[in-house]
């Protein structure tokens, strides 16, 4: 199923390993806020170290204009990656060119260089074939463990992999297996559940997973422009009139697989200090918009859950991140950390939501991918681990 090849299949002893992390995480003020995306990096980095290899880091970090920019410079990651790991960790303010090029001749087995942000460069995101080429430059393996990026065609994720020797990283590795296993071979009934705010972004998703789910939860704000296809006025609430025929054709074509809220709670602002209420589906008063999935709702999607073989999770049920309107979304976690079916969680806000309701642990597995977790939930295929070498 995997069939990639894996840092197993390579001898880095002696080599210098070219490792594309996902270290873009948030700093403020020099110093790094959540660290999940660098510790998950941290089983790769080690086994390559433990044999032998040199290892050079790279990541972008932020959406720099392809110039260097101070405040999304790696270099406060290269400290906090220090106290993280007892090998030795050198930074390069440049990524490619003379002075990265020596940094990499001078490390040593054992050592690990971060080079800075990819994103300091044009080539980049351009997947310029010249950048490709300097990465290159700088070592004799190239390793991609940065899931979270896989599906975009950058100098580091794509271009760079087509001119070394090319292997998947254990993060990599890991979430390719949960999120393709769950998609390809699921324990069935497969459960999806979709949430978050519209739907335009999830549209590939719901037509991918109707032909693979056995059942399609959807909740969250994108629920609403379903209700809206249905006929209901829906107030304030956020509707994608864009979406509406899309969301009808979907509607038909689902059949009794796609489940929508039978009731909603509503606010008369889209404020924590708002007043609410339950009421059933319908219409909404004008003035009042829908936050959070109902009670009623809730409990029919935990049931579907229950009954999951497997169950693949993205977006939040309703605005969690405001304690009157996180119910529907805790619910959820609850029910699928209840339901013992292999659970996966997509990145971004649906693993905030798991990890606040304090559930994390008994989920199978939280990508730490977004973008990448919903492009493969949409079927497609990613470009940086189409890049790697083939098991052989
Ligand atoms: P997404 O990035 O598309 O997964 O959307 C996540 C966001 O959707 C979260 O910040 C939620 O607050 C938001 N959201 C969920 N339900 C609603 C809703 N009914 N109305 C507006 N926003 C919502």
């Amino acid at each position: 199923m995997f069939n990639k090849k894996t840092i197993a299949d390579i001898d880095p002893r002696g080599k210098k390993v070219l490792l594309r992390v996902d270290f873009n995480v948030p700093i403020e003020n020099g110093v790094v806020g959540d660290d999940t995306r660098i510790r998950a990096a941290l089983p790769t980095i080690e086994d390559l170290l433990s044999r032998g290899a040199a290892v050079l880091l790279c990541s972008h970090l932020g959406r720099p204009k392809d110039a260097p920019d101070p405040q999304y410079s790696l270099a406060p990651v290269a400290e906090y990656l220090a106290k993280l790991t007892s090998a030795p960790v050198k930074f390069s303010p440049e990524c490619i060119g003379p002075e990265a090029q020596a940094a990499a001749a001078a490390l040593q087995p054992g050592e690990i260089l971060l080079l800075e942000n990819t994103r300091f460069y044009p080539g980049e995101t351009q997947n310029d074939p010249a950048m490709a080429a300097e990465l290159a430059k700088l070592a004799d393996i190239y390793v991609n463990d940065a899931f979270g990026s896989a599906h975009r065609a950058h100098a580091s994720t794509e271009g760079v992999a087509r001119l070394l020797p090319a292997a998947a990283g254990l993060l990599m590795e890991k979430e390719i297996r949960y999120l393709g296993q769950a998609l390809a071979d699921p324990r069935r009934p497969l459960v999806a559940i979709l949430g978050g705010a519209k739907v335009s972004d999830k549209i590939e998703v719901i037509r991918n997973l109707l032909g693979k789910a056995d059942q399609l939860l959807i909740g969250g704000g994108m629920a609403n422009t379903f209700l809206k296809a249905q006929g209901f006025e829906l107030g304030d609430s956020l509707v994608e009139a864009d979406a509406v025929e899309t969301a009808k054709a979907l509607l038909a074509e689902g059949g009794d697989k796609l489940h929508l809220p039978t009731d909603v709670v509503i606010a008369d602002a889209f404020d924590a200090a708002a007043q609410h209420k339950t009421i059933p589906a319908g219409d909404v008063p004008d003035g009042w918009r829908i936050l959070d999935i109902g009670l009623q709702t809730a409990a029919a999607f935990s049931e579907q859950v229950a009954m999951a073989g497997t169950v693949v999770w993205n977006g939040p049920m309703g605005v969690f991140e405001m304690a009157p309107f996180a119910a529907g979304t805790f619910a959820l976690a609850q029910a699928v950390a209840d339901s013992g079916a292999d659970s996966i969680v997509g990145g971004g806000d649906s693993a905030a939501a798991v990890q606040q309701s304090g559930l994390a642990d008994k989920i199978t597995h939280i990508s730490t991918g977004g973008g990448a977790s919903l492009e493969m939930l949409e079927g497609k295929l990613l470009p940086g681990l189409a890049a790697l070498q083939d098991k052989e």
